[in-house]
């Protein structure tokens, strides 16, 4: 048994949709990775979901019987490694990160995940650990059973996973100013051998400023979608837990406000529940 860590984790608002998936491997780990999952009891249902959430989502479990609803509870699943029979066109499910459970799409009496209703007192306590119900999705994306975590902060009651970096930018701007002055070194080589000495001059001065706009353009580089994503985190948890100042991480301060209002106000029509 690997030691306990006390106090929690924090993972970022994830919205109630899909999250970009770079955001995924950052804080749960590959995709469709075992080694990531553990199984708990939920209810008294073996579940197997992912280490970060173990302890959030077992509390859950205990709150659901705590107020008399276990014995609703016929079935539950979570990690899988294949995206799933939903049939839509997805990218990735939250349910190969251990991100998402289902309870009782076991196809028996109201078991059907496109028809089933699912008891509003167990929604509600699965929102109030972070979890949002695929019932609130409209038309054929009505998934009755789902729940997936949203983000949120939960007991750091198996030890943290290592965090992956997150993606890169392609190219550097060194490595692109690096390349230009290669290829403008050839081709000033070409023009001196070639004896044009004033083609040479204004071949040098395009160079630098096509440098310069490089050098600017990267220094002024917009957001990454996962620093946005951070910073609407931020927001929306201060928002829920009524803090007065977003824990903005200082990588992503200058994020451009009205994509993040855009971005903000998207979240939150999706989130009227
Ligand atoms: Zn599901």
């Amino acid at each position: 048994m690997p030691p306990v860590p006390p106090g929690t984790v924090t993972i970022p608002y994830l919205g109630t949709t899909l999250p970009p998936i770079a955001v995924m491997i950052r804080y749960f780990g590959p995709q469709g990775d075992p080694s990531r999952e553990v199984t708990i009891s939920f209810a008294g249902h073996p579940v197997q979901i992912n280490r970060v959430l173990a302890g959030n989502l077992a509390a859950a479990g205990r709150a659901i019987e705590h107020i008399g609803l276990g014995g609703y509870i016929r079935a539950a699943g979570g990690f899988r490694t294949s995206i799933g029979g939903s049939g839509s066109p997805i990218p990735y499910s939250m349910h190969q990160f251990g991100a998402a459970m289902d309870i009782n799409e076991d196809g028996g009496p109201n078991g059907n995940w496109q028809t089933m209703t699912m008891d509003p007192r167990i929604v509600a306590v699965m929102r109030s650990y972070h979890w949002w119900w695929g019932g609130n999705w409209g038309g054929a994306s009505y998934d009755g059973g789902h729940f997936q975590f949203m983000g949120g902060t939960v007991p750091a009651g198996l030890p943290p996973m290592p965090v992956a970096p997150g993606p890169g930018p392609a190219h550097s701007p060194l490595m692109v100013v690096g390349v230009l002055v290669a290829l403008f070194g050839a081709a000033a080589l070409l023009v001196v051998l070639a004896g044009i000495r004033w083609l040479l001059a204004g071949m040098l001065a395009v160079m630098l400023t096509v440098i310069l706009a490089v050098i600017l353009v990267a220094g002024s580089g917009g957001p990454s979608p996962e620093c946005r994503l951070e910073v609407a985190a931020a927001v929306q948890l201060a928002l829920h837990d009524w803090i007065s100042t977003p824990r903005i991480p200082a990588a992503c301060r200058g994020v451009d406000r009205s994509q993040l209002r855009h971005l903000i106000m998207t979240d939150i029509a999706r989130d009227g529940e």
